[in-house]
């Protein structure tokens, strides 16, 4: 069945800013990725070795897919809050697992009603190279600091896909999608050498010559169990969860025109410092439940509170980091207690 049919749905009131489609086929970056993970892989990212070969096409993620329509959602802007702990700004969407797919849910019932049998919805939920699939659609680019850039809303987006055992005929041709799939090849203004992204990185994960995951605040504060080395802890400053600098530093996210995503209320509704620190294990997860942080391992985000806490030298939580120091059953989070009193 050949269809034109994106043209009778309606995106933008599904909450969806931008969208492309791409026709089945093997990847373009397959070859690049397995190159990277070679190098060597965090024990908790390990799951981007075990399922690399889901990479290579469609096929793994659909079987008898036949397209794939990449949606981009643009993230609000974060709420302003000066008590309250710092976070990554895809933190501004919530869930964003769970806010997408609410959000690309009618999407795949739409596809289904124009006569696919099959769809599946991706949300960094499948071993998906979304970043491929975004360019090839024609959306942007992929930058220097390994972020995908649409040219309207930067590199402060989330991506989605719905994979479809339907032909969709594409909006839009990409001429040169693989030029625009190698980082900083296109779009991006600094010159090799001035890069802003580089300047901008306090652990040298993001170098002129490359991205070294190892050492990513992105992944020590979100995805490592276990006591972060000094030198990240300091480097995450004030930010509990992800880091951001090499974007907020790119020129391509300066000249972004103001989102006109509504933002939530706050993303992380009346969850404070103490909080972090007290709640039980159970307590923490139903107040994040909802949250960017719902699956986070309530483990993590103490540590990463007593990081935070440690590094601003507030001295208002002394008897509840105190408290942790001396009784959290885990051992990397008394240490991380003890540092910060100390
Ligand atoms: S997220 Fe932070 S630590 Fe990671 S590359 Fe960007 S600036 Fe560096
Ligand atoms: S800071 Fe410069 S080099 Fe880095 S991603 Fe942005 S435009 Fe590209």
């Amino acid at each position: 069945m050949s269809v034109s049919i994106l043209d009778g749905f309606d995106f933008a009131s599904a909450g969806i800013d931008d969208f492309g489609v791409v026709q089945a086929g093997p990847s373009l970056t397959y070859d690049a990725y397995t190159r990277a993970i070679a190098r060597g892989v965090p024990p908790q990212l390990q799951y981007l070795v075990r399922n690399a070969a889901c990479r290579r096409g469609f096929d793994d993620i659909l079987p008898g897919a036949r397209a794939v329509v990449c949606c981009v959602v643009a993230m609000p802007p974060w709420p302003d809050g000066e008590d309250e702990p710092r976070y990554a700004r895809f933190c501004t969407l919530g869930d964003y697992h769970q806010t997408l797919r609410q959000r690309l849910s009618p999407l795949a019932e739409y596809l289904k009603s124009c006569g696919a049998t099959h769809t599946r919805i991706c949300v960094d939920t499948a071993p998906v190279l979304e970043r491929e699939l975004a360019v090839r659609a024609g959306l942007g680019s992929i930058g220097w600091n390994r972020m995908f850039i649409h040219p309207r809303w930067g590199s402060f987006v989330a991506l989605g896909e719905v994979f479809a055992d339907i032909e969709v005929v594409e909006k839009r041709a990409l001429e040169g999608a693989i030029e625009a799939c190698t980082p900083g090849r296109t779009g991006c203004p600094c010159a090799p050498g001035t890069r802003c992204c580089v300047r901008a990185c306090p652990t040298q994960a993001l170098t002129e010559s490359g991205y070294d995951m190892h050492r990513c605040l992105a992944y020590w504060s979100t995805q490592h169990r276990g006591e972060i080395p000094e030198f990240y802890a300091r480097s995450m400053g004030s930010t509990l969860w992800g880091c951001d600098r090499c974007q907020n530093a790119c020129p391509r996210n300066r000249s972004q025109s103001p989102t006109t995503a509504t933002p939530l209320d706050s993303p992380l509704p009346g969850i404070s410092f103490y909080d972090l620190l007290t709640l039980s294990g159970r307590q923490l997860k139903k107040a994040l439940a909802g949250s960017p942080l719902a699956d986070a391992h309530p483990d993590i985000v103490r540590r990463n509170a007593c990081i935070v806490l440690g590094n601003l030298g507030a001295h208002n939580h002394t008897a509840e980091l105190e408290n942790l120091a001396l009784h959290s059953p885990t051992d990397w989070v008394r240490s991380s207690a003890q540092r910060a009193l100390g």
